[in-house]
């Protein structure tokens, strides 16, 4: 029997590939990029898509933790790792000694660095982060300057880094200018000679679409990569639209059609009752395999080209949809969650909204039960 799946990913590293490059001409060529790679490279397969990023060059990568850290070192030695959380008390010295850059916000971390470092007689690459309004990672503004002294005066550390990130910048402009201009301002105080700062950096996905004067010497987007546009209430051209490729795709199968009467309850709890004769198809996905419960009865998928509604509660292997216009929907069919099929596309946007959630989340929830294919010139 040919390999058969029900619920499945299909990503496209050529996409990928393209997105970085876009990436790189859009911010231009003297700018380092960061590819975020956090959350299992967003879904889609951190040991896949790190080893696309390094042959595709990119400069650094930012994670959430040791644990992804060390997944890249596995895929190939020397890359530049930014670990964008806190690094706990217990993981200072691992980090150090696979030396993976470490975020630091206070004193209290940047002391810890330097006294692990000096034992272990080695230096310790680090960034300092300021909070400039995210108010989530990073040192207050009137600490930022004590922090950025202690960092350079300690014995064991090296300064390479100091960034901070916004918190609105798909909505508010005014409130990213606020940020960007205090990040601005407290690199002045600093008195630091900024051109030996080797990572200066604050925009995300949305900062490098909607804010160039934060670009600095680096940037750190994560969706971008993925050829996803954040939604946003700011302007972008729609050339910037075409020229990112979504990588991701998430499928699944029709496991059964079935005609059911008028009047009919359909799925967990009844909530769905057919007002007309209903051609109903079982697929093979559900909650189970990360497709948000939030999308019972708002949800659509593609089947034959065409959005074919869930109807009633998305259950933990099996979601019910609605096929009535798609006469020739049959078992086996293929069906698309994210994706293009015919004419159709659904975006990991479009799910979300269904869902009243954001795309990072989409496609973070896609889980270890959802195989992932990869496709084109790069795949192995
Ligand atoms: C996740 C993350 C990013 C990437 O964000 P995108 O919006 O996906 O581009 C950048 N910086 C930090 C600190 C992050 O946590």
């Amino acid at each position: 029997m040919k390999k058969s799946y029900r619920c499945w990913t299909e990503i496209d590293l050529d996409a990928l590939r393209g997105n970085l490059a876009w990436i790189r001409h859009h911010v231009g060529k003297d700018v380092k990029v960061i590819t975020v790679v956090k959350a299992d490279a967003y879904g889609h397969g951190l040991k896949q898509i790190a080893a696309l990023l390094m042959q595709s060059g990119t400069d650094v990568f930012g994670v959430a933790n040791l644990a992804e850290a060390a997944a890249i070192r596995s895929v190939g030695k020397g890359w530049p790792i930014l670990m964008l959380g806190a690094c706990l008390p217990e993981e200072v010295e691992v980090a150090i000694r696979d030396q993976v850059m470490a975020t630091l916000s206070s004193l209290a971390e940047a002391e810890a660095f330097s006294k692990k470092a000096v034992a272990l007689g080695t230096t310790a690459r680090v960034h300092v982060k300021i909070d400039t309004g995210m108010g989530r990672l990073g040192a207050l503004p009137f600490n930022a300057r004590a922090l950025i002294d202690t960092v350079r005066n300690l014995p064991g550390l090296a300064l390479v880094g100091i960034y901070t990130h916004y918190s609105s910048v798909e909505g508010k402009a005014s409130f990213s200018r606020k940020q960007r201009q205090l990040f601005q301002s407290l690199l002045e105080d600093a008195q630091l000679d900024l051109s030996e700062i080797e990572f200066l950096h604050v925009n995300n996905s949305g900062g490098v679409l909607f804010e160039p004067e934060s670009t600095y010497n680096t940037v750190r987007p994560g969706l971008l990569v993925y050829g996803l546009i954040p939604k946003s209430t700011r302007a972008i051209p729609n050339s910037i639209a075409e020229r990112l490729r979504p990588a991701l795709s998430w499928k699944c199968r029709i496991g059964l059609v079935k005609t059911v009467p008028v009047g009919h309850a359909l799925s967990y709890g009844g909530m769905f009752v057919t007002r007309r004769e209903t051609r109903v198809a079982a697929i093979t996905a559900g909650y189970g395999d990360g497709f948000l419960r939030a999308g019972s009865g708002r949800a659509r998928v593609l089947v034959n080209g065409k959005l074919c509604p869930v109807l009633g509660r998305v259950t933990m292997d099996q979601m019910l949809i609605d096929v009535t216009q798609v006469k020739r929907a049959v078992a086996g069919d293929e069906v698309v969650l994210i994706g293009k099929q015919g004419g159709g596309e659904i975006k990991a946007h479009d799910l979300a909204d269904w869902c009243g959630t954001i795309a990072w989340e989409v496609l973070t929830n896609i889980n270890y039960r959802v195989p992932r294919l990869y496709r084109g010139e790069h795949a192995a």
